[in-house]
């Protein structure tokens, strides 16, 4: 049996707490906010349950013998590590690289901390031992889960315990013989909405202190006491699939998450108020390597994706013939290409952690820390592209069917490359993918959803082989020096 679209919609009437625009969403699956995305989430695993995709987009569990998503897949040698990408990217292109939480994500995180067991065990043999376990029940559910790992914005200026409100933040507040209680707020939800669990943990940086804040949960996000406060909805705002062709289907939602006294059981609690435990568990394990690695797969579609776009854009306007618009799609092409081969570098120079395969972390960093220009680097090109194209289109599909506008938009939108329709058709895309409120939130995201750029740069000093290249200047200075005599100073010991 492999997990079906219906059965994952089916589980997300679990009594879940969100709320939208000032009321109490009765059915995430229905609603008009969120109907859509959760019929995308669905999507994914109708998808790899296909018959055709099922070998490629599924493995056997060790366990039950059951078929679940690649997503959970631990692979052992370069082979399956790529075979487990090009299921990955599958799933991307089911959303053209616009759902960024999909299952995937935090699939990815745990099976980094499974991987990583040991550091986990040489601190906590009994938090060890959860995350074990948890890793099992979710993969052989195939569970969609979302996380969040960030504190809300208050005084930067001060660390989680020296908030005003010491509650703002998620922390511990109580523990007993059965698990802990916590209270407070996280951000950002992404997929929370659609998802069936939610992992909840810290990646901001902690001090002495702020002890109850170091832990490291996950829970059902129909848990009583978890609320979702949702952002505004874009595809209930979005007047068509016409007008609004990717905000009508994938808008995940981003929401703030508040937990009031949520009790959590101690077999879900993977840290507990450890400061050391709460960094060794992205860094000492393959957690942050591994989720990252799913991201920039997932970007590297969305980039096909819109250069797609941006090479249309010059066809339907033709100023394909330009030589600086040539110049410029082959700049975008060969920043597009460069995630691509960072993928295929970070596979082949891949290193053997614990047993399993993973991506090569410096290049994984590397492929961060260039992503985050590259993005806004070609939703801006494809905004030059474009001139006043994406904004010189009708108001809606309307006025398609009004007699009168429907002759101005015959006599008006004119293209070599397509008819009227066409041309309208695809300025409404290009639209949403760059400049709609999706497409704006787009931008954010792939900005910070691996953190700001102080975090994902000082990663990359971090794990750079800093002795190697300096190891390299002094080889190279060794081979000379003063010219003999030259110098006054007495010869060293
Ligand atoms: C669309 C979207 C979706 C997201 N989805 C998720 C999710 O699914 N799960 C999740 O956990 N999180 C999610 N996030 C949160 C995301 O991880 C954070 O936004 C990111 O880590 C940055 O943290 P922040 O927003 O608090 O920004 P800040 O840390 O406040 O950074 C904002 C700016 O402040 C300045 N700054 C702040 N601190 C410093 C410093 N110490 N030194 C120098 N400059 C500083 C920099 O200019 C920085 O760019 C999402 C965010 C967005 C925008």
């Amino acid at each position: 049996m492999v997990k079906t679209g219906k059965q994952h919609i089916e589980s997300l009437k679990d009594g879940r707490t969100i709320y939208i625009d000032g009321r109490k969403v009765a059915d995430v699956t229905t609603d008009p906010a969120f109907a859509h995305a959760v019929a995308t989430a669905g999507s994914f695993y109708d998808f790899q349950a296909a018959p055709e995709n099922i070998e490629q987009m599924t493995f056997v569990s060790p366990k039950t013998g059951d078929r679940v998503s690649r997503a959970w897949q631990l692979p052992r040698n370069h082979r399956e590590l790529v075979e487990r990408r090009q299921a990955l990217e599958r799933w991307a292109a089911l959303t053209c690289g616009m759902v960024g939480r999909s299952p995937d994500h935090v699939a990815s995180t745990l099976a980094g901390f499974r991987m990583g067991l040991p550091a986990f065990r040489d601190n906590d043999p009994a938090r060890a031992a959860a995350v074990e376990s948890y890793f099992d029940y979710a993969r052989d559910n195939d569970l969609y889960l979302s996380y969040v790992i960030i504190n809300p914005q208050s005084d930067k200026a001060k660390s989680a315990s020296g908030q005003p409100d010491p509650h703002l933040v998620a922390s511990i507040v109580d523990e007993d013989a059965e698990g802990i209680t916590i209270r407070g707020a996280k951000m950002l939800a992404t997929s929370g909405i659609m998802a069936n669990e939610i992992l909840v943990s810290g990646f901001n940086a902690l001090q002495a202190g702020d002890e109850a804040y170091a832990f490291t949960a996950v829970l059902p996000i129909g848990t009583r006491g978890l609320t979702l406060m949702s952002r505004r909805s874009y595809e209930q705002a979005a007047t068509s699939a016409f007008d609004y062709p990717l905000s009508t289907r994938f808008d995940e939602n981003d929401a703030v998450i508040y937990f009031d006294d949520v009790k959590i059981p101690w077999d879900h609690v993977f840290v507990n108020k450890d400061l050391k435990m709460a960094q060794a568990q992205w860094h000492e394990t393959r957690a942050h390597v591994y989720q990252n690695y799913q991201c920039i797969i997932r970007l590297m579609v969305k980039l096909r994706f819109l250069l797609g776009l941006a090479r249309k854009i010059a066809e339907i306007n033709n100023i394909i013939n330009y030589p600086q618009v040539r110049e410029t799609l082959g700049l975008l092409a060969a920043k597009v290409n460069n995630i691509e081969a960072l993928i295929i570098a970070m596979e082949a120079a891949g290193e053997h952690f614990n047993g399993y395969f993973v991506p090569n972390r410096t290049i994984l960093c590397t492929a961060q820390v260039i992503a985050q220009t590259t993005y806004p680097e070609i939703a801006e090109a494809i905004r030059t592209l474009s001139g006043g194209g994406m904004i010189m289109v009708p108001s809606s599909f309307a006025d398609f069917e009004t007699p009168e506008t429907l002759a101005i938009i015959e006599k008006t939108q004119r293209s070599v490359a397509t008819d009227s329709e066409g041309r309208v058709k695809f300025m409404k895309l290009a639209w949403d993918a760059i400049g709609s409120e999706f497409g704006s939130r787009h931008l954010q995201y792939e900005m910070f959803y691996s953190g700001p750029t102080f975090v994902t740069r000082g990663n990359s000093f971090r794990f750079f082989d800093w002795d190697g290249v300096k190891g390299f200047v002094d080889d190279f200075m060794a081979t000379y020096s003063l010219p003999e005599g030259a110098s006054l100073r007495p010869a060293a010991e």
